[in-house]
């Protein structure tokens, strides 16, 4: 059990005590950093709570099977997905390194973008939300070309990267804030009878939630059924509400260490001498869009109007690596200063429409002008900061 989980040897070691003590909470919360395994433990967790079998690592009952392709009608998974490069990460693994690890770990990667658009999570929503499921169909079936060994790893690369749009458009399409008609979704597959022996509901980023969300999964974690369990995941455990906190137990993952994240880069991604944070390397593969400078966008245009002076710029720039990405952080800035505009006050309106003709004066020189990105970014932050 956990065997694909590195380091987070204290969640482990309190999971695996629970689990051969038989006494494991029905609802579970997982703090800490980006990329320490939050979601690969949460999914590893369900597995072993839907095992036919012992729970080995190595069980291959059907429900087991299907976890590990994430096809599982007993694991379901809403809320953010903050890493889209990994469908990217994993097509280069899987160019590297041709084999069945690999093809799980690109198929996976697909999935867990794909379980967020489950019909029976839409089914109450009547907005252009409903019909992204059948968007997705390409990417379902090129899911199960992957784990089929006879096609051809050429025909597998070729068909991804064309696809990359399509995954792109999917990540999007995630809500931001979980809205409620996703909780009353949760809720109903919550009170239904699992397909197998025991159904978990995973929430990724679950400090992302809107107030009436907040408060009707705070009702359902009252009582969860015996069947069902819940695991929230959150980066910011601050934000979630102290009555939802109460009714969870909590486990704190902690950051890599080199040695660990050596052993990542060896074992997952079959690199040698790698060392440096994940975010780094999975922005290596970033696609043409990088959730990530969206939220730096928001977070940028709220603490120029609330004249904070503690903006993250270290983690800006690290976004920031090219013209493209600094022409999206731009226009997520517009975008966002924009939308906010009509209901801000006076001061602050002032605030925005500097902002926004800033904002437009650099994007008219990365654009016209052959200006290094990185020198166009530190100007627009020495005007507005
Ligand atoms: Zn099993």
């Amino acid at each position: 059990m956990f065997e694909n989980v590195f380091g987070q040897t204290g969640v482990i070691k309190a999971l695996s005590t629970e689990l051969s003590s038989k006494a494991a909470p029905g609802s579970r919360l997982f703090s800490g950093p980006a990329y320490s395994a939050k979601l690969t433990t949460a999914l590893e967790l369900a597995r072993i709570a839907s095992c036919l079998g012992n729970g080995d690592w190595t069980c291959n009952c059907e429900a087991c099977k299907r976890s590990k392709s994430l096809v599982n009608p007993d694991v379901v998974i809403i809320g953010r997905k903050l890493i889209p490069e990994e469908f990217a990460c994993g097509l280069d693994l899987f160019e590297r390194q041709p084999g069945l690890a690999s093809r799980y770990f690109l198929c996976r990667s697909i999935r867990k973008i794909l379980k967020r658009f489950e019909p029976e999570l839409y089914m109450n929503e009547s907005g252009k939300l409903q019909n992204i499921y059948q968007l997705a169909n390409p990417l379902f079936e090129y899911s199960e070309t992957i784990l089929d060994e006879s096609v051809s790893k050429e025909t597998i690369l070729k068909e991804g990267k064309k696809l990359i749009p399509l995954f792109t458009k999917l990540v999007q399409a995630i809500p931001k804030d979980i809205p409620i008609f996703l909780i009353r979704a949760v809720e109903a597959i919550a009170h239904e009878s699992p397909w197998g022996k025991h159904r978990t509901i995973i929430i990724e980023h679950a400090d992302h939630m809107q107030e009436p969300a907040m408060n009707a999964l705070l009702k359902i974690l009252e009582e969860p059924p015996k069947t069902i369990s819940f695991i929230l995941t959150t980066r910011n455990i601050n934000a979630l509400l102290p009555t939802v906190r109460s009714r969870l137990r909590t486990y704190t993952f902690l950051s890599r260490n080199t040695l660990q994240l050596s052993a990542i880069y060896q074992k997952i991604f079959r690199l040698d001498n790698h060392t440096e944070p994940l975010d780094q390397f999975f922005n290596s593969f970033s696609l043409e869009y990088d959730v990530n400078i969206e939220i730096y966008a928001e977070q940028f245009v709220k603490s120029i109007i609330a004249n904070e002076k503690n903006f993250d710029v270290t983690g800006l720039k690290e976004h920031i690596t090219d013209q493209a990405s600094l022409r999206l952080f731009i226009e997520y800035m517009l975008k966002h200063a924009v939308k906010i505009a009509s209901d801000t006050d006076k001061s602050s309106f002032s605030k925005l429409q500097n902002l926004i003709s800033i904002c437009r004066e650099n994007m008219k020189k990365l654009e016209l002008f052959n200006i290094s990105p990185g020198i166009i970014l530190e100007t627009m932050l020495f005007q507005v900061l």
